[in-house]
């Protein structure tokens, strides 16, 4: 930025870092982040390149290793969430990858919660079990569950809160004083609230995860992903990305840098439209239950309160009937999107039990609270009166 050594930064607001952070301005005096479209980068001589390649000289060699795109999505990621620092990922996915390949080997236990992405299930149960690396599921409110899960092999608790969809919250204090007192990390994917929302570094966990394809965009246009610790862990996962590959591409890094500038914004009214469509669903008679934990009758309501700034915009709710009914007001709705994928300024809307939590046995479904007549909703940026007219035309399609 400037020449002074002092950090313009240092202890600025949320608002602040997210707009700034990470700005390393080049001699053009360009002042929206420029995009560094280049595989490689070139040396003024043999011998500078070989001090590159030897690591005697700080300086970028190949994207595959760091990028200055790239290197300030880390930055601002990391001024966010409050960590030391930051590596990108190519998805939500990867980040989970590189951070279990970086950090566990073979005959490490994980105990991670029963309520995660069901593609992190598959990652750990499938994958990393693979190698040799044990993983035990437990119900996320449990405290005693994990405590009881944890064996002397136990390094790392792996979570998400607020769960998605039932809007389950973790006590992130308790458990990370448990991951403590267990010499384990403790790993929370932050995807749903996102740093604007929640900060798990502060409230004691070691590792924050995100799938910057949700919320960090926030438009839905690019996949990408990111990991927020301490130094020490965070050059582990590096040193994985850049021998296995998994790393963010500089055009998707400029992306989330633009929806980072906006995400306060963003979250605050995704967060508004969400409790006022989950009080307006409280009140049709079609609907039998709704989940949000910023409805004060939900049971992590008061945890929510304490541990989040807001309850962020995905709700699910239980229409009255099955499956038959719950398909005919998703197949009703006209204005929002029937997929999958949530924190997008399109609201979206998808029946879990036979999408995201499909592969699920009809017991394990159960088991996880995802009947066969919920629907999940990622509220967008639409006007409330749309949506809720939109849904309107799927209770009335009930009869
Ligand atoms: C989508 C998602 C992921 C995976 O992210 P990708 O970018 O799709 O790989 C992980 N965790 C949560 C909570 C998610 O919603």
């Amino acid at each position: 930025m400037n020449d002074n050594n002092d950090d313009p930064l240092q202890g600025a607001g949320l608002d602040t870092l997210a707009v700034r952070a990470g700005i390393a301005r080049t001699a053009e005096g360009e002042h929206s982040e420029p995009i560094f479209a280049t595989s490689s980068y070139v040396f003024d001589s043999a011998a500078e390149a070989a001090a590159r390649f030897g690591g005697e000289s700080q300086g970028n060699v190949y994207s595959r290793y760091t990028n200055p795109t790239v290197r300030t999505f880390e930055q601002r990621m990391a001024a966010l969430e409050g960590g030391e620092a930051a590596v990108g990922t190519a998805s939500g996915m990867a980040a989970i990858l590189s951070t279990a390949m970086a950090l566990l080997k073979a005959g490490d236990h994980v105990v991670c919660s029963r309520d995660v992405f069901g593609t992190t299930t598959n990652l750990f149960a499938r994958y990393m079990a693979k190698f040799g690396v044990d993983v035990t599921f437990v119900p996320l409110l449990d405290l005693e569950a994990w405590e009881r899960a944890i064996t002397p092999q136990t390094v790392m608790l792996f979570l998400e809160t607020p769960s998605n969809p039932l809007s389950e919250v973790a006590d992130l204090a308790s458990l990370s004083a448990l991951a403590r007192a267990s010499n384990c990390l403790l790993v929370v994917d932050n995807c749903l609230c996102t740093p604007a929302l929640q900060t798990p570094l502060a409230l004691g966990a070691d590792i924050v995860i995100h799938s910057a394809t949700k919320y960090l965009d926030g438009q839905g246009r690019c996949v990408g992903g990111a990991v927020v610790g301490s130094q020490q862990h965070m050059a582990e996962v590096e040193t994985f990305l850049r021998t296995c590959g998994p790393t963010m591409s500089a055009f998707n890094a400029w992306v989330f840098l633009k929806g980072l500038e906006t995400l306060r914004l963003r979250m605050d009214a995704h967060s508004t439209a969400a409790l006022e469509l989950a009080n307006w669903l409280v009140q049709q008679p079609a609907v039998e239950k709704v989940y949000y934990a910023g409805l004060e009758s939900h049971p992590g309501h008061d945890l929510a309160k304490r541990q989040q700034r807001a309850y962020g915009g995905v709700l699910s709710f239980q229409v009255r009937g099955g499956q038959a009914e719950a398909w005919q007001v998703i197949d009703a709705t006209r204005i929002m999107s029937l997929t999958a994928n949530l924190g997008d300024a399109k609201t979206t809307i998808v029946h879990p039990a036979t999408t995201t939590h499909g592969r699920l046995s009809d017991e394990q479904r159960e088991l996880a609270g995802i009947g066969r007549n919920l629907i999940r909703v990622s509220v967008g940026l639409e006007s409330i009166e749309d949506l809720k007219a939109d849904l309107q035309r799927g209770f009335a399609a009930l009869g």
